[in-house]
């Protein structure tokens, strides 16, 4: 039976990228004895200019039956409006994350060796990086309740009144705990089997509540090992020794910030993908954007696209041998000296720079 696939090409470079991805998961079907149905919809800029929503009811509606959502990117400097009541759309994104209840973001980072010389830190400490971040997507920090007061008594400079504002973290028990089995699942499907718990409970009590949530989870996960650590000190270590970690797994603001500061490790936006994962229909996407600037040239680096239907293999189909096939492929395509634009250096030969059909057709070959 066929994997039915919800296809979200959005702007921009998706159209290009998206094509790639569904390429190689041809073949590597094709190798492994599966196959994949697209149906194309959509979302974003292209949905608002055809039909005025960013998330058409149709889409969210085809999202929802298929086994798995891979996504482009949405929005573009077309549609960028200060206008209040004008749709936009990063919208359309957002209600898909939310309709579908994608508690769960995964962010792998694996330094690709040939790519090590990429990142702003020496080779010597991320080469053989292989790391996945999750972290909580849908409560915390940025979904509490928030409110400013004005004219509050001593609040103001030199003791007058004056403004606050306050934000307020709240964690339950539930959402930790699916957070936390997510990740220890993960990490139990990995070769080393390490689960980095990342709080701040030596000061906020939701942190305290987190860290005795995932030590309960954890006797149901007796084969992974389980650290707590600080996020002031993973911050420190992600730079200092990031190949101890092996999964990660935080809270959404902690995750926010520490996902930004491992993917510099890769050096490359291009290199990114991620996954959300939640009740309903999973969602595979690069981390980058629609990158306008190169839109419609055939320069564009698939790779992260590639990458984000390596991860749809492994999560929402089990298909491990088939993902790490093409993360081979990958690898063996770089070690060989093939560059997209901007992967290319000042010392890559100019007929070892391709675009990106080129680029998708090398990763297949190397299948
Ligand atoms: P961007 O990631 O699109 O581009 C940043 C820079 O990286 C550009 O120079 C671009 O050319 C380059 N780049 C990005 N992806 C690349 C690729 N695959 N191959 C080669 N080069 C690549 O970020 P931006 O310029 O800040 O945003 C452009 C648009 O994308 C905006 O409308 C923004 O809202 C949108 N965006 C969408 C998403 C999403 O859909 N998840 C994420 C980020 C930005």
């Amino acid at each position: 039976m066929a994997y039915q696939i919800c296809l979200l090409p959005g702007d921009g470079i998706g159209p290009e990228i998206i094509t790639e991805a569904t390429k190689v998961l041809d073949a590597v079907g094709a190798k492994h004895g599966m196959s994949f149905e697209y149906h194309e919809a959509l979302m974003g800029g292209c949905a608002i200019d055809a039909c005025g929503d960013p998330l058409p009811d149709e889409t969210l509606e085809l999202a929802r039956k298929s086994d798995a959502v891979l996504l482009a990117a949405v929005g573009g400097p077309k549609w960028d409006t200060t206008e209040p009541g004008a749709p936009r759309p990063e919208q359309g994104l957002l209600r898909l994350r939310r309709e579908l209840g994608l508690y769960t973001n995964l962010r792998p980072v694996h330094v690709f060796s040939a790519l090590a010389d990429a990142s702003t830190i020496k080779r010597s400490y991320i080469e053989g990086v292989d790391l996945v971040l999750v972290r909580e997507l849908t409560g915390g920090l940025y979904f509490g309740e928030r409110g400013r007061n004005e004219d509050v008594p001593g609040a103001g400079v030199d003791g007058a009144a004056g403004a606050e504002a306050y934000d307020s973290l709240t964690y339950s028990e539930r959402e930790i705990e699916r957070i936390a089995r997510a990740a220890f699942g993960i990490a139990q499907r990995r070769p080393r089997k390490r689960l980095h718990s990342v709080d701040k409970a030596n000061v906020l009590a939701t942190s305290r509540l987190w860290r005795e949530v995932v030590h309960r989870v954890a006797a149901d996960y007796p084969d992974v090992e389980l650290v707590d650590l600080l996020v002031d000190n993973t911050a420190m270590q992600l730079v200092h020794d990031p190949r101890q970690f092996d999964v990660i797994v935080t809270e959404n603001m902690f995750g926010d910030i520490l996902s930004d500061e491992a993917s510099m490790l890769s050096g490359s936006l291009g290199m990114l993908a991620s996954a959300s994962l939640g009740d309903d229909t999973p969602v595979y996407e690069p981390s980058h954007g629609t990158a306008p600037d190169i839109a419609g040239q055939g320069v564009a680096n698939p790779l992260a696209q590639i990458m984000s239907a390596e991860m749809m293999l492994r999560y929402s189909f089990s298909a491990d041998d088939a993902a790490d096939d093409i993360g081979r492929a990958i690898a063996a395509v770089l070690d060989e000296g093939w560059r997209t634009r901007d992967l290319a250096g000042a010392d890559t030969p100019s007929d070892k720079v391709v675009g990106t059909a080129a680029m998708g057709d090398l990763v297949v070959e190397h299948l």
